[in-house]
């Protein structure tokens, strides 16, 4: 099998560098990675943790789509040769790595903390079957990958779009009844470059390895802050 790998050192230009492997059953992309990186080019930079799915570190451009490389198996690819580059729209480290600070500032423009709410009883009991934690529920578990941002054609078009990551997680504190930041976080989310810059294409949903759906939590948002902006002038 062929890869053809993305490299980029800064300084030069950005070229396509073409390793081969013989692909194992049950081998990943990371595993590939890896036999090159060891193997044949210890030169080759790409980011990698856990190598089980947890971490998000290994996100990267398989055969044109984000993937995370660890849980990518060669075969599923159905291809004899496969592209593997960066993340787009992030600053280039070097060859597959990405700097992610971008995707940190994102998440803090629209106040992704968690702000405890005053004179809170020392735990919140929120049901197991409330209508909040079943709203809640399925937007967590995000990894902070940053393929959902890799794929977004508004974070290409608009750097001050908070992306569907931060959306996503913005989500998340607009439904819990135990925050008391939602009043500051509404202005960043209601300015012209957040929540109305979706276009819901929806590939963020499509990509995110966590089957996260961002496009749903910008939509609940949207819908809260029409009813917020209804229940201020009734
Ligand atoms: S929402 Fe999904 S794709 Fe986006 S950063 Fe989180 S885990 Fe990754």
């Amino acid at each position: 099998m062929i890869l053809r790998v993305f490299r980029y050192t800064p300084g030069a230009p950005e070229r396509m560098q073409e390793y081969r492997v013989e692909a194992r059953p049950g081998m990943t992309v990371l595993d590939a990675l890896v036999e090159v990186e060891r193997t044949q080019d210890p030169t080759l930079a790409f980011r990698y943790a856990c190598r089980v799915g947890m971490c998000g570190s290994c996100a990267m451009v398989v055969n044109g789509r984000e993937r995370w490389a660890c849980r990518t198996l060669l075969t599923a690819l159905g291809a004899e040769e496969i592209a593997i580059r960066p993340l787009y729209h992030f600053p280039l480290v070097r060859d597959l790595v990405v700097d992610m600070v971008p995707f940190v500032e994102k998440m803090k423009a629209v106040g992704t903390a968690f702000v405890p709410s005053h004179g809170a009883a020392e735990f919140a009991l929120i049901g197991s079957d409330s209508l909040e934690r079943r709203q809640i529920d399925p937007t967590l578990e995000c990894i902070g990958c940053g393929a959902c941002l890799s794929a977004c054609t508004m974070v290409a078009h608009d750097p001050r779009f908070p992306g569907p990551a931060a959306l996503n997680r913005a989500f998340t504190l607009m439904a819990d009844s135990r925050d008391d930041g939602k009043v500051e976080r509404w202005a960043p989310l209601l300015s012209e470059d957040a929540l109305w810059r979706c276009h819901g294409q929806a590939n963020c949903t499509e990509v995110c390895p966590m089957e996260l759906s961002p496009t749903d939590s910008i939509l609940r948002l949207r819908r809260r802050a029409v009813m917020s902006l209804l229940r201020s002038h009734a």
